[in-house]
């Protein structure tokens, strides 16, 4: 039997100190200088080993703070508030929240999966991936003796094409379509932005090695230094070097974007590598992507912007874009002979099983990368400003530990989630809309009929 894929972890700190959602307030000003003061009596000593880091100017009693909010309730003149930290609500913008971030700070430290209490304090509804809810009716199987448990729940996935049929008098090993399988269904990429450098690179390609997954590069990226970890990297190309033959590496996949009349070069499809198509998510795309599969190229890419949306004037979610493409593959009769990976706009480990279910066998994560590392999204390397977590400063070994620990939390959430779904393999969760319920497919089917009159049934 097949060993179990488990992410083993280890703590692995912040080089700086995250920035807390809630700060303490002391005022000096009406202190009865109580004999006893409340602040001596904090349990956890946070008054006693308070200081200031001079690098970051943040007060060591945010993160020392456990939130009893002992302090707080026990001040006879109420000197002491806890309040939301301004530095915290500043992080990020409206689809990189700062909870999002600091939650993906605390899984790349700890490699846990982060938990907020009983019961579900967010919003049912919203844009994104929030108009989708994953239904877990089947939480007691197979998930009775925990996720690790005797009833192995498979998260590996194949890239490339199966043939739709098998002809036994060409059953050469050469005729065989080239299929890599990858032990998680997401894969890594270099985010658009951000102030990495040549170990930072080093880092995530020895994640992907670590993991058994991919790091796909960005167009500026060059590969110094990494030619330990080519067989894990998705170097970019060109259409036409790919054609030609000068793109031809040793690595196992390559990658170019979609450009007008591709469909025309047959060179593509007999590279020895598997050749992956990016393809910018936009309205009508199911139909590029049906083309790009009967021409025979074994991967197709959807690639959305960073947070998940198309440039069109009506943007397309990339989650809409992956669900029409895989239905147009299924009626055209040739899903299994492509393979559908999609970027953009994943932030948490809940998009991955989401875009699987509307229809992806895979997902890339990139900005996520970024800010496992400390980053608060503030984009000042954008406008080359020095970057506030110094992420070009760190060793690669710090930089693939906390990305190792982020992907471990996302494994386990996502066999958290197929567990529930009472579903073994992850390639079986692909297009398994049924185990998951949408909000305007909900609206139509509730309120659609509000304010019809069927005729002949009209007040008169
Ligand atoms: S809220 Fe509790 S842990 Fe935090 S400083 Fe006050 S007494 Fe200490
Ligand atoms: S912290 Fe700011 S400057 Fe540094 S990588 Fe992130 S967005 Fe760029």
């Amino acid at each position: 039997m097949q060993s179990k894929y488990v992410i083993h972890t280890r703590p692995v700190a912040a080089r700086m100190k995250p920035i807390t959602k809630t700060g303490i307030i002391a005022w000096e000003e009406g202190c009865l200088k109580c004999a006893v003061c409340v602040k001596k009596r904090c349990v956890y000593k946070v008054y006693d080993r308070r200081g200031l880091d001079a690098r970051q100017m943040l007060d060591s009693i945010d993160n020392e703070c456990m939130n009893c909010l002992r302090c707080v309730q026990g001040c006879p003149r109420e000197l002491i508030h806890k309040s939301i930290s301004p530095e915290f609500s500043e992080m990020g913008d409206g689809y990189w929240t700062p909870e999002i971030i600091s939650k993906l700070w605390y899984q790349a430290e700890t490699g846990k999966i982060p938990v907020s209490g009983a019961g579900y304090p967010g919003r049912f509804s919203g844009p994104g991936f929030d108009t989708m809810w994953t239904d877990m009716s089947e939480i007691v199987r197979p998930t009775r003796d925990g996720i690790h448990g005797r009833e192995y729940i498979s998260t590996a996935i194949d890239l490339g094409k199966t043939p739709s049929h098998l002809d036994a008098r060409r059953m050469e090993q050469a005729d065989l379509p080239l299929l890599i399988d990858i032990p998680l269904p997401i894969l890594l990429r270099v985010p658009s932005f951000g102030a990495y450098g040549r170990n930072t690179l080093k880092g995530w390609a020895m994640a992907a090695k670590h993991l058994g997954t991919f790091l796909a590069l960005g167009n500026t990226d060059s590969q110094e230094g990494l030619s330990g970890y080519r067989s894990w990297l998705i170097p970019q190309s060109s259409v036409e070097s790919l054609e030609s033959g000068k793109g031809r590496m040793r690595s196992r996949i390559m990658e170019a974007p979609w450009t007008p009349g591709i469909t025309e070069k047959d060179a593509l499809c007999k590279t020895k590598s598997l050749v992956s198509i990016r393809l910018p998510v936009a309205d009508g795309v199911e139909e590029k992507v049906t083309s790009l599969a009967r021409m025979g190229i074994p991967i197709i890419h959807l690639a959305a912007g960073e947070n998940g949306e198309s440039a069109d004037r009506t943007p397309v979610f990339v989650k809409d874009a992956v669900r029409r493409s895989h239905l147009a593959l299924l009626d055209a009769g040739m899903r299994d002979e492509v393979t559908l990976l999609a970027s953009g706009g994943l932030s948490m480990a809940e998009h991955v099983a989401k875009t699987i279910i509307c229809g992806a066998d895979g997902v890339f994560v990139d900005l996520p990368l970024l800010i496992s590392l400390g980053c608060k999204m503030c984009r000042r390397c954008t406008r080359g400003l020095p970057c506030p977590a110094d992420i070009e400063g760190a060793p690669s070994s710090w930089v693939a530990g906390r990305a190792i620990n982020m992907m471990a939390a996302w494994h386990n959430q996502l066999l958290e989630m197929m567990g529930a779904m009472g579903i073994r393999d992850v390639r079986r969760l692909r297009g398994e809309t049924g185990r998951a319920m949408f909000f305007e497919d909900l609206d139509e089917a509730t309120f659609g009929d509000l304010g019809k009159v069927e005729e002949g049934c009209e007040l008169e």
